[in-house]
């Protein structure tokens, strides 16, 4: 293995999605040298957003995807030629995730001109010799300070006789179609936006029938002016005005519903051929030694001294006005959230 030792960066970022090119973004706003800053991602391709949840609609508008594009300087979103189609949009629409993926390619690639980067998974972090040190196939690198921004995957079930369709096949209306027969009962679990729009296209692929299982009933974000009731949970756009229409005011003939307790399961899961769930994510594996990553401080990302964590893995935790708390998630609000705690983290090192 190649050791690249010899360098000792100020600041590793680990994963080059969304949130990771907007920290890296927002170290050089504040000053950071690009030349002390180290990127690694195995694929480089701006995160999950574009690869697997491309035809999803977005619940957040073109708007605030356009805010953290151009309100990161460093990202020197300017610089592009032909204007992306997302820009073409208007501002308060919401669109499919894929629009966004173009633009953050974009980023990706300007903030790879100026930064190290390393394509390549990190294996392992851990201290060694007063710094951190970050193994991976392509080498050895040593960091006063570490941001993981690895993601999240989708947590998932098994109940036997049940073939799981994956979440990203959901999610892609012409993949689904191909996963479905005309004659299977799907069973669809959660109740959050990305459940709802799997049920619109189980019905839209043309099952027989959907039972979807819930913990809880749905919510509706609802603009308060300047804050949102449950921004990070409730339905909102294209998909809440469906579930509005085809759940909420009037059921749908080929959907039924039930609380998702053992007794429901055990009476209506026989009856499924198929099931999907969607049942939230938890953070990729990164090897930490005897640090647990899960242990961050949801108030400001603090993993361990000089080790933080941002994005979907690592959410922070805000409190609205009538003080009900949620993980703050979307590409806007990790911008804001990073930003409100960097000087923390340029003072909170090893
Ligand atoms: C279905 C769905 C819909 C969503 N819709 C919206 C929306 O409308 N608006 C919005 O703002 N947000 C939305 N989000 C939330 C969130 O903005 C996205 O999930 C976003 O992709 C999260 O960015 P991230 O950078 O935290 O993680 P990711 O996009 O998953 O990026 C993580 C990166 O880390 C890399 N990586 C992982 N492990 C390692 C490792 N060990 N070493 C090096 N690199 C590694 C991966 O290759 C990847 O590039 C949605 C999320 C989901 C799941």
């Amino acid at each position: 293995m190649k050791n690249a030792m010899s360098k000792l960066y100020k600041w590793a970022v680990v994963g080059a999605g969304p949130a990771g090119l907007a920290s890296a973004g927002i170290l050089m706003d504040l000053g950071v040298k690009a030349e002390d800053i180290i990127l690694f991602d195995p694929k480089f391709n701006a995160g999950d957003l574009g690869t697997c949840w491309g035809e999803v609609n977005s619940n957040t508008s073109v708007d605030l995807f356009l805010k953290f594009l151009t309100e990161i300087k460093s990202f020197q979103f300017e610089k592009h030629t032909t204007p992306f189609p997302l820009e073409q949009l208007p501002i308060d629409d919401f669109c499919q995730l894929k629009e966004v993926a173009k633009p953050l390619a974009f980023v990706s690639e300007q903030m790879r001109k100026s930064v190290a980067s390393v394509q390549a998974t990190v294996d392992k972090i851990e201290v060694k010799q007063g710094s951190w040190s970050l193994t991976t196939a392509e080498g050895i690198y040593q960091s006063e300070k570490v941001i993981v921004a690895t993601g999240s995957k989708p947590r998932t079930l098994h109940y036997d006789g049940v073939s799981e369709i994956d979440l990203e096949t959901a999610l892609k209306p012409e993949q689904l179609k191909e996963a479905v027969e005309n004659s299977d009962t799907v069973a669809v679990f959660g109740s959050s936006h990305s459940s709802m729009i799997i049920i619109k296209n189980l019905l839209d692929a043309g099952v027989k029938k959907v039972i979807n299982f819930y913990l809880s009933p749905h919510r509706y974000a609802v603009n308060m002016g300047d804050w949102t009731l449950y921004d990070n949970t409730g339905l909102k756009g294209k998909t809440a005005k469906w579930v509005r229409d085809n759940i909420s005011k009037h059921s749908h003939p080929q959907v039924e519903r039930y609380i998702s307790n053992d007794e429901n399961l055990n009476e209506h899961m026989s009856r499924c051929d198929k099931a999907v769930y969607a049942i939230g994510f938890k953070p990729r594996e990164l090897d930490s030694g005897d640090i647990p990553l899960a242990g961050y401080d949801k108030t400001n990302g603090i993993i361990a001294p000089g080790l933080f964590g941002v994005g979907l893995a690592y959410p922070q935790v805000k409190k609205d006005p009538f003080g009900n708390s949620e993980l703050s998630v979307g590409l806007y609000k990790f911008m804001n959230d990073i930003r409100s705690v960097m000087p923390l983290w340029l003072e909170y090192g090893l």
